[in-house]
């Protein structure tokens, strides 16, 4: 083990995890990359970092400035975290459909946290606008804009495309997620179809996202009743997701990542957020439909301690008419 510098450079270089159960049943090599190992626990740690230091680099922020975000959850728990760690103020403005635990944790670390209604993209005061009026009026501060930010992408093609190939030894078949900012699909799919068109990239997208008649017909488009999964799933094209070169899509519904998370969990001791549970049944698909033989791997985006009130409370999962458990 070599010695990381700080937060930031314990950033990266997760463990590439083998699902023993699922890759025995399919005959293929199914890998989940584990981003919940991150130092703040999940995959945005990697976005959060290289969006700051671009900033830094071009002057926008500098010594004692302040970092403001619209953000689900990670992106902002990632952000609050580097802040910390470099002398920033980091300032969140959350949606208050996302899970307290996100937001008391967001608290904890010292982020100013702004909950506002959850409106439509938009709607002015979407909490994306929100962040950017109050990062223009502020000195000395950036909005983080992680949709749009192209530095988001970036992390994905230099750190976790990468590690990705190397791990697997350039021997990957197949990779697949769900997106949010689309960073993650974004990022990964661009180097991997750089070393090798023919590694096959797929979006897994929750239900009520529009991404996949995107990928099927080239126009966003809504479809079902949205999804209780959190951080995924999208109504637009964002900058970084402009572009990807992508082979298809599968739609997700929310019971079957449900029950996957559980199977991780029971099968694998693996305890994961819903994205987890979209990704991991989108690669036990990909395996389906190439056959045995094949090695795919997917994001284990976030760890299931950030969601007891919800995926983890069978009640609350009950009043959504979905079922706990496998
Ligand atoms: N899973 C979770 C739990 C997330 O918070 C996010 C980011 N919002 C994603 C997946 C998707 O990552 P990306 O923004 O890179 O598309």
């Amino acid at each position: 083990m070599s010695i990381c510098n700080g937060f930031a450079g314990a950033i990266g270089n997760t463990p590439l995890i083998r699902l023993r159960h699922l890759s025995d049943e399919t005959g293929c090599e199914i890998l989940g990359k584990a981003e919940f190992m991150n130092p703040g626990g999940s995959v945005k740690d990697r976005a959060a970092l290289f969006i700051i230091e671009d900033a830094e680099r071009r002057g926008a922020l500098r010594p004692g400035g302040v970092v403001v975000e619209g953000t689900a959850g990670n992106t902002g728990i990632g952000l609050a975290h580097i802040c910390n760690a470099r002398g920033y103020r980091c300032v969140i403005v959350i949606p208050e459909t996302q899970s307290q635990e996100k937001i008391d944790l967001l608290r904890t670390l010292g982020a100013e946290v702004h909950t506002v209604p959850a409106k439509p993209y938009k709607d002015p005061n979407n909490y994306q606008k929100i962040a950017g009026r109050m990062a223009g009026e502020m000195d000395n501060a950036i909005w983080a804009n992680q949709f749009d930010n192209v530095a988001n992408r970036q992390a994905h093609a230099e750190t976790t495309g990468p590690e990705l190939w190397r791990d697997t030894d350039g021997g990957l078949s197949a990779f697949t997620c769900a997106t949010g900012t689309g960073g993650t699909l974004a990022g990964v799919a661009r180097y991997l179809k750089a070393q090798s068109e023919h590694v096959r990239c797929v979006l897994a997208d929750p239900s009520g996202s529009a991404l996949f008649r995107y990928v099927k017909t080239g126009t966003p488009e809504v479809e079902g009743s949205g999804s209780i999964t959190e951080g995924i799933g999208s109504t637009r094209v964002t900058s970084n997701l402009e572009g990807t070169p992508l082979d298809d899509a599968y739609s997700i519904p929310d019971q079957e990542a449900v029950s996957m998370v559980y199977r991780l969990l029971h099968e694998e001791g693996l305890f994961l957020g819903s994205s987890s549970g979209v990704n991991v049944v989108a690669a036990v698909r990909l395996a389906r439909d190439l056959g045995p033989g094949h090695t795919i791997a997917t994001i284990l985006c976030d760890g299931g301690s950030r969601y007891y009130s919800r995926l983890f409370n069978a009640e609350w999962l009950a009043g959504k008419g979905l079922r706990a458990g496998a």
